[in-house]
Parts: structure tokens; C-alpha cells; sequence
């Protein structure tokens, strides 16, 4: 491989690497939150990202008024892409960042340059109602890297999870509340 093609593989490999830690600590901020609701043995909802098929369920049929269902990135596997499938609207006017260039109905994925071709893409969970629709056109061209999880530092733990009810795919199942996040790539338990 020509040395300037290593070059810019371990860079990449560098920011994927720091910012994945960015990500990991995002989820991991509401573990000790878990852990305080929940006793040895129990169990709560969490969505299996590898089942899930971005049917916009989850938007609607969470018993919040704002769903407790959030799209989170993986961003080791993210490519960095220039042209996102999960940012863009399958026929984007332009590559930058005008509303009418993004697929999401709430503007929740902020895109920054990090360096040439290369662009992150990062959720404002605030912002995101869970609707799938990145998910969907992250997964048809690009890596799967944007993905669905129920939020515990919003989720109530229904007895019965309303969207388990209706999700078409069965990707809703109880996990051990010590490990209450499915990232995507990993087998849920
Ligand atoms: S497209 Fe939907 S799931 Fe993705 S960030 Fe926007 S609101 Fe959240
Ligand atoms: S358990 Fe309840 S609060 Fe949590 S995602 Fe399901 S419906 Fe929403
Ligand atoms: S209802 Fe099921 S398939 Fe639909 S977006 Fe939610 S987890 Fe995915």
C-alpha cells in the first residue's frame, strides 16, 4: 500500500478512534443512572439494532410525549462520508448543510468538516424523536453505523413497552439492566 494511503488510513483510524470514545461515554453516562433504578437481576427494554428495520414505530407508539427511543452512532463504523445516506436526502440540491438537504424532520445530526473527504456526523439527542429515517438511509448505501437504542435516562421501563407491541420486526427484548445498551455489531443477550 503507497505510504500516503497508510498515512491517511491510521489518521482516520485515529479520529474514528477518539471520537468512538466520545460516543461510548455518551451511552455510559446513564449507566450509573441504571444502576441506581434497578436491583441485581433486572431487567429493562432496550431494542436489538441488528432486528430493527427503521419502520418509524418507535416515533409514535412510546407512552412519552417525545419518544424515549434515540438514534445513536457507532462511529467506528462510520466511513465519514462526504455524501451521508443517513444526513442526505436521497436527491440533495447540495452537499452542505441547508435544511432542505436533510433527511431528518427535526435537524438533530449536526455535520462538521474534519478533513478532506472526510465528515462527521453527531445527534443531538434533544432534537431526535426516534423516527428511523436516518437509520434507513444509513443502512441502504453507507455502514449501518446510525442505529436506535431506548434512552434509560428517559425510558420509565413500561411492564409492557408499548412499541415492543406494535414494532414489525421483534426488535424490542428485555437485557440485563447491568448491560442495557446493544450496540450495533454486538449479539444481544
Ligand atoms: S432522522 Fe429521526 S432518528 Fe434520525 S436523528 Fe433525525 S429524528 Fe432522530
Ligand atoms: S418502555 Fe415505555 S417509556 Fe420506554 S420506550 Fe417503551 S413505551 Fe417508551
Ligand atoms: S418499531 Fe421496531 S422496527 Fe420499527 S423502528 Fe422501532 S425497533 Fe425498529
Amino acid at each position: 500500500m503507497p505510504e500516503k494511503d497508510k498515512d491517511k488510513i491510521s489518521r482516520r483510524d485515529f479520529i474514528s478512534n477518539t471520537i468512538r470514545g466520545v460516543c461510548l461515554l455518551g451511552l455510559g453516562g446513564t449507566l450509573g443512572l441504571v444502576a441506581t433504578r434497578t436491583q441485581a437481576g433486572d431487567t429493562v427494554w432496550q431494542i436489538d439494532p441488528n432486528k430493527c428495520i427503521g419502520c418509524g414505530r418507535c416515533a409514535d407508539h412510546c407512552v412519552l410525549e417525545i419518544s424515549a427511543v434515540k438514534c445513536v452512532h457507532n462511529f467506528a463504523m462510520c466511513g465519514y462520508c462526504k455524501l451521508c445516506t443517513g444526513y442526505f436526502e436521497p436527491q440533495p440540491n447540495a452537499l452542505n448543510t441547508g435544511a432542505e438537504n436533510q433527511l431528518c424532520p427535526t435537524g438533530a445530526i449536526r455535520r462538521s468538516f474534519v478533513e478532506h473527504p472526510y465528515y462527521e456526523y453527531e445527534i443531538d439527542e434533544e432534537l431526535c424523536v426516534g423516527c428511523g429515517k436516518c437509520v434507513v438511509g444509513c443502512n441502504a448505501f453507507g455502514n449501518g453505523s446510525l442505529f436506535l437504542q431506548i434512552r434509560h435516562d428517559v425510558c420509565v421501563n413500561c411492564n409492557e413497552c408499548a412499541i415492543s407491541v406494535v414494532c414489525p420486526s421483534g426488535a424490542f427484548k428485555r437485557v440485563n439492566a447491568s448491560k442495557p445498551y446493544i450496540l450495533k455489531g454486538e449479539e444481544g443477550e
